[in-house]
């Protein structure tokens, strides 16, 4: 078991005086892709992106194929701003096409690194979408540059491009495959040539990937809320490791990145927080499991109170699952604004604390004098609940409980998700106690580990072999580091970066 790795320890030793991670490559995306659709792909596309859009709000891009060539359009900024506008979709023409939305943070907010990234390469065109962050990508890069390769963007999304023109597999598709062989860590992708779409998942299988049909059309999404909305079937997820070639002439191939027998470990934080309450995620329906959640918290940490209250959206299907199995009244003790976007998904602490008094009001009729119970699906750096239990105080509250419906997050993700520095990790350096008095409730509880395995209904955690990664509660990432193991002086010797006006 990868438990607790030594960069790790050195990295509690050196939190203070640690340069930051770059933050270049901590993006959480989504991806889309449809061929041989009996009309234009990019309305579809834009449709999917759409819905996908929870997963990144920074930026959206779409590449079609059509018979003169690929068409390409990438934007900053949602996809309803720009994609919605007929004279828009009509220059991406054909019927296949491949789509990404992105969240990354600022600094990194350039055009040049919005996907789909596109490359000519021995035998033709290919368009790339990516989500997840590969975890050897400054040593591969590094190696790449040191050969001649030329880089023209600072993601690692760049290297599938780079490695596949590389490449010398027969077919794009071999080249492709060379190339997802090649990088480790994590990566959902969508690939379109001129006669394919390819969706490829890393061996584990951290992020998610699935397969559809609309029509004769296939598509693949990074979620299956996506095929809800453009009114696509949904036929499976890929698998883990899996590579499937979905060709304009109807024809759908499945092949291998590795050899059977590595067990998959799909990121639990998709089901806790990241995917949308009514996609369906390896299997698992999130709504579903969300409650589960809050159902459990509620045997392992009851609260004796008046209401139970979601800290909303995110921690709605939880909270109704406690008061559920609480048999205390489900009320909303904060009304939401649908208009100023995810909190967490700012550039620092300051934007973000002003987000939550944006996002989040209380509601003081439902408040006032009552013993009210919020639930949120995690906890990060405590900006959200800390703001939120002074409002709830304000607003009258007698007592404030917070239930968390996941462990404490106690260790940086490394595959896509924006929590690359253990020092804003609260729950890294305060004990439960700690963090209850700093947030200002009156009592604090997590759901343990054991229950959190309960719930997704895996029996307790298996130590060697745990059904998903959840390296953010244990430590014990499923792949290498290479990146972060290497020596500090290779790790944060920065790469030169473009800033366009
Ligand atoms: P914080 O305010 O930093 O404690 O963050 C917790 C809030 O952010 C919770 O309400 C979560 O729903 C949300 N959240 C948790 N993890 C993430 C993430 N990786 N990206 C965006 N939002 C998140």
């Amino acid at each position: 078991m990868r438990q607790v790795s030594s960069f790790l320890r050195r990295e509690q030793r050196a939190l203070a005086e640690r340069p930051p991670l770059p933050r270049a490559l901590n993006e959480e995306c989504g991806v889309f892709g449809i061929i041989g659709h009996d009309g234009p792909a990019a309305p579809i596309v834009a449709l999917g992106l759409h819905a996908l859009q929870h997963r990144g709000q920074e930026a959206a891009g779409i590449i079609t194929h059509s018979e003169d060539g690929f068409h390409a359009d990438r934007q900053l900024g949602l996809v309803a701003d720009h994609f919605h506008a007929e004279e828009v979709l009509a220059k991406l023409p054909g019927r296949a096409g491949i789509g990404h939305t992105r969240y990354s943070t600022a600094g990194d907010g350039n055009l040049r690194n919005v996907q789909p990234l596109f490359a000519e390469v021995d035998r033709g065109g290919i368009a790339v979408a990516h989500n997840g962050n590969l975890t050897n990508n400054t040593l591969l890069r590094r190696e790449l540059i040191s050969k001649g390769s030329i880089f023209h963007t600072s993601s690692d999304s760049e290297l599938f491009v780079q490695l596949t023109a590389l490449s010398r597999g027969i077919t794009l598709a071999d080249k492709v495959i060379d190339a997802a062989r090649t990088v480790e860590g994590a990566f959902a992708l969508t690939v379109l040539t001129a006669n394919h779409l390819i969706g490829v998942r890393d061996p584990v299988g951290i992020r998610p990937l699935v397969l559809g049909r609309l029509g004769d059309a296939y598509v693949l999404s990074s979620e299956s809320c996506a095929f809800d909305l453009i009114g696509a079937e949904f036929v499976r997820d890929v698998e883990p490791g899996e590579v499937v070639i979905c060709g304009a002439d109807g024809s759908l191939t499945s092949r291998r990145l590795t050899a059977e027998g590595q067990r998959p470990r799909p990121c639990i934080f998709e089901l806790i927080y990241f995917a949308r309450p009514n996609s369906f995620v390896d299997g698992e329906s999130v709504y579903d499991l969300r409650k589960r959640l809050g159902r459990t918290l509620a045997e392992e940490a009851p609260v004796e109170a008046d209401c139970i209250s979601p800290i909303p959206d995110s921690g709605v299907p939880a909270a109704i699952g406690f008061a559920q199995a609480s048999g205390v009244p489900y009320e909303m003790a904060l009304i939401r604004s649908h208009y100023s976007g995810r909190t967490f998904i700012q550039p620092d602490q300051k934007v973000r604390e002003k987000g939550v008094a944006r996002k989040h009001s209380a509601n003081p009729g439902v408040v006032k004098g009552k013993r009210v119970v919020l639930v949120d699906d995690s906890l990060v750096r405590g900006t959200t609940s800390t703001k939120i239990i002074q409002m709830m105080r304000e607003a009258g509250a007698k007592e404030v409980h917070l239930r968390i419906a996941c462990p404490p997050i106690i260790y940086p993700d490394f595959y896509g998700i924006d929590t690359p520095s253990q020092k804003e990790l609260m729950a890294a350096s305060h004990s439960v106690e700690e963090m209850r008095r700093e947030i200002g409730a009156d009592s604090l509880a997590f759901l343990s580990l054991d229950g959190l395995y309960r719930a997704l209904g895996k029996g307790p955690r298996d130590g060697d072999a745990p059904a998903f990664t959840d390296h953010c509660f244990t430590g014990d990432y499923p792949t290498a580091l290479r990146d972060q193991e290497a020596p500090s002086s290779e790790r944060h010797a920065q790469l030169s970066l473009l800033r366009e006006a």
